[in-house]
């Protein structure tokens, strides 16, 4: 091994010929939207997780955005989440006109606070937007039994949890609806694209609509009964999203593999926090976050030595679009000057995981 040259990206599709023959598939028909693929890729996933209606879309941002607009929330309503996940989480709210209400995290999980939760409920509250951070599945029977306290819909923002589970149920089937994201590097990709899940046939129905210009249920092409928009995922996407559920197995063991490979190395070195695993409940790897002091000093450092990593994720309550005061939300703030994402996918050798770890250990 030369050690010099070795250039570890933070993510890496794992594309087969198996999903290249899909796509070649669509490329050699006519059919490049609206197709079979789409279908297919909608089935795959309803019998992955288990819910009635699967709606694929061409972003996870889209299939948030649909689901709030769903649910009927607007002007005047509240929603509760968390500061600590990416944007495309709280600006599904502001798409619709409602308020994001934050409540800070759990240090371990580092997921939405539960005892909090009951705190900021007010009689503007509509609905609770969940996320499964870093595929670290949140408490949903806890956050069912108050929702139904307090009569309040629940959205899983579970684009970071595809092939989680609590028990027997997967992530994806615990809220009212679920969006899961296809971003290359997510657990699946389909370059860009998203996916809708629910149990509820009204949710679905406008979901469906909303995603297609609006158009009415009788099917009519150019009968547009509310105001929808484009968010149609293309054949090739669902081609290549198609590919990846027919060997999801074996890529939910890949990942595993790697996790528990770094946890392994890491475990036992002095200033390093490794990412925790649930007692009763099924985490998936969306990415491999660490907590450590020095962050940035160490992001530099592991840069120079062609090692990739990222800040998962500043607060977005500090986000200038945002633009509350620090201090606002101490946990998620202090966490999110420690964590660091390491390089993680799921063709990543024991070679390039020993690697990283080594020049971890030598940087810090
Ligand atoms: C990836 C992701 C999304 C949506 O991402 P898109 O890029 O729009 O597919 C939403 N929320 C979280 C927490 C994510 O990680």
């Amino acid at each position: 091994m030369i050690r010099e040259c070795m250039k570890i990206p933070l993510a890496k599709p794992d594309i087969t010929e198996m999903e290249k023959a899909y796509v070649r598939d669509v490329l050699e028909s006519s059919q490049l939207s609206i197709g079979p693929y789409i279908e297919d890729f909608e089935k795959s996933m309803t019998k992955y997780i288990g819910v009635k209606h699967a709606i694929a879309v061409n972003s996870g941002t889209s299939a948030l955005h649909l689901i709030v607009k769903s649910l009927g929330i607007g002007k005047g309503d509240e929603v509760i989440t968390t500061p600590f996940t990416f944007v495309a989480s709280t600006n599904c709210i502001l798409y619709e006109g409602a308020r994001p209400v934050f409540v800070d995290i759990d240090p371990i999980t580092l997921n939405m606070d539960l005892d909090k939760v009951e705190d900021v409920i007010t009689h503007k509250t509509k609905a609770i937007l969940g996320v499964d951070i870093f595929g670290y599945p949140l408490d949903w029977e806890r956050l069912n039994d108050i929702s139904i306290g307090y009569n309040l819909s629940l959205i899983d923002d579970s684009c970071e949890a595809l092939g989680a589970k609590i028990g027997d149920i997967m992530i994806g089937a615990w809220a009212d609806a679920s969006a899961f994201a296809f971003y290359p590097n997510k657990q699946i990709t389909t370059g860009e694209g998203g996916m809708i899940l629910t149990e509820d046939d009204e949710i679905a129905d406008m979901c469906r609509s909303a995603r297609n210009q609006g158009r009415a249920g009788s099917g009519k092409w150019l009968v547009h009964d509310t105001l929808g928009y484009n968010c149609r995922l293309d054949e090739m996407s669902c081609a290549l999203g198609l590919a990846q559920m027919d060997r999801i197995g074996s890529i939910m063991y890949k990942r595993q593999k790697v996790a528990d490979k770094y946890i392994s190395e890491l475990s036992g070195i002095d200033g390093v926090t490794v990412p925790p695993v649930p007692k009763d409940a099924t985490r998936s790897w969306f990415v491999f976050v660490i907590l450590v002091d020095n962050r940035d000093e160490i992001m530099r450092k592991l840069a120079d030595r062609g090692i990739q990593t990222n800040n998962y994720f500043p607060p977005v309550h500090l986000q200038p679009l945002y633009g509350y005061d620090e201090g606002t939300f101490p946990v998620a703030e202090s966490i999110s000057k420690r964590t660091l994402a390491l390089p993680f996918y799921n063709n990543m050798t024991d070679n390039e995981i020993e690697y990283v770890v080594q020049n971890l250990k030598e940087v810090m």
